[in-house]
């Protein structure tokens, strides 16, 4: 088990493509990290360095205080999972588990040992003697998760290990992981496009976009606290609503129609160096309500129903105010009307404030 540390790591491909920018983490021991964000943002190339799969152009990285730059993969001391299983098709899975400590030169009854406990903690006792060809996808992931615990690795590094899966699989094994990492313990880092995986199973999210960090955070963090406009519309579903508008006078006026919003004083305050410009106010769709529940619920705007989604307990309606599009989630048992006019109210407290011009968060 160990801490891994990227210093100004950096990493530009031939062709010029400045795929990961100045990236800095220090990853604790026994810490499970997400690396999210859209495709092409440089997760898998960040983690590919790590592996030692991918040279550095420029920076340091550090596992257990030992500078890898010039490491090989196979000295690093870590272990990989990739989305393909990567099984080896004529064995079963019991030779698969035992082949990588058969060539670490591991006795006989020392693999039939650790083989035992491992296939205990992923559940595949009963699986030993089939050939991969025989197992579910499922399956196959978990003795691919196994080939990775065998060796006891200081790091596991898991490259979408996941997307090959059906949706209901994926949700299942997204909880057998974060299972496996408690009780197993080791430094994890893990790439995924999907922030859903990253929200559930992340100790911290590391979320960029186009080669650059652009928040580090637990889950929870993100979500509360975007740092800008990419983060705040990247984490959550369905997306934060975002709503232009200046700070004039102590009054948030919509751009493009006559909508004066009353924020009340503290907000007020925390906008003070910005009036007459250009502010987004951003506000996420379980946050809004067509009751005015109480004093905290402000603004009481009237909107047209484009349109509704019924997701089991919740409702998803999507309105729009003159061409601005507002999306909001409610109870199942609140009844609206497709083409209907509602009046919707936001919960101030739950309100955040973007800078126009720099997409930065005012705090
Ligand atoms: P992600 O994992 O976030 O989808 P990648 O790390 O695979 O992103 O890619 C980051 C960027 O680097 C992309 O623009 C991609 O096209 C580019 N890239 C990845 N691998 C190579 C390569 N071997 N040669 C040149 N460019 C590459």
């Amino acid at each position: 088990m160990a801490d891994v540390i990227l210093k100004n790591v950096h990493k530009v491909y031939d062709g010029g493509v400045h795929a990961v920018n100045d990236f800095n983490l220090e990853i604790k021991d026994k810490e499970f990290i997400v690396f999210v964000g859209p495709s092409g943002c440089g997760k898998s190339t960040t983690l590919r360095m790590i592996a030692g799969l991918e040279d550095i152009s420029m920076g340091d990285i550090y596992i257990d205080d030992r500078l890898v730059n010039d490491v090989a993969p196979k000295d690093r001391d870590i272990a990989m999972v990739f989305q393909n299983y990567a099984l080896y098709p004529h064995m079963t899975v019991y030779d698969n588990l035992a082949f990588g400590l058969k060539y670490h030169h591991y006795k006989k009854d020392e693999i039939k040992e650790i083989i035992a406990k491992v296939s205990e903690i992923l559940e595949i006792q009963d699986l030993l003697k089939r050939k991969p060809k025989a197992l579910s996808g499922g399956q196959k992931q978990r003795v691919a998760l196994g080939r990775a615990i065998v060796r006891s690795p200081k790091v596991f590094l898991m490259d979408e290990p996941l997307s090959n899966l059906d949706a209901k699989l994926r949700v299942s094994m997204r909880s057998e992981i974060t299972k496996i990492h408690r009780r197993v313990g080791t430094t994890t880092i893990y790439v995924t496009h999907d922030q859903t995986e990253a929200m559930t199973m992340a100790d911290r999210i590391v979320i960029m976009n186009k080669g650059v960090i652009q928040q580090i955070g637990t889950p929870r963090e993100l979500y509360s606290k975007p740092s800008n406009m990419f983060v705040a519309s990247f984490i959550g579903a369905p997306a934060i609503n975002f709503i232009n508008g200046i700070f004039k006078d102590g009054k948030f006026n919509l751009l493009d129609c006559d909508i004066k919003l009353d924020l009340g004083s503290s907000i007020n305050k925390q906008l003070k160096d910005k009036s007459n410009q250009e502010i987004v106010l951003a506000i996420r769709p379980e946050y809004i309500s067509n009751k005015k529940v109480d004093d905290n619920f402000i603004a009481g705007i009237k909107v047209k129903v484009d349109n509704t989604e019924l997701l089991g307990s919740q409702l998803i309606v999507y309105t729009s105010l003159n061409e601005k599009k507002i999306t909001m989630v409610v109870s199942e048992n609140e009844h609206i009307d497709i083409d209907e006019e509602i009046t919707i109210y936001f919960d101030k407290r739950k309100l955040l404030f973007f800078d126009a011009q720099t997409s930065l968060l005012i705090d």
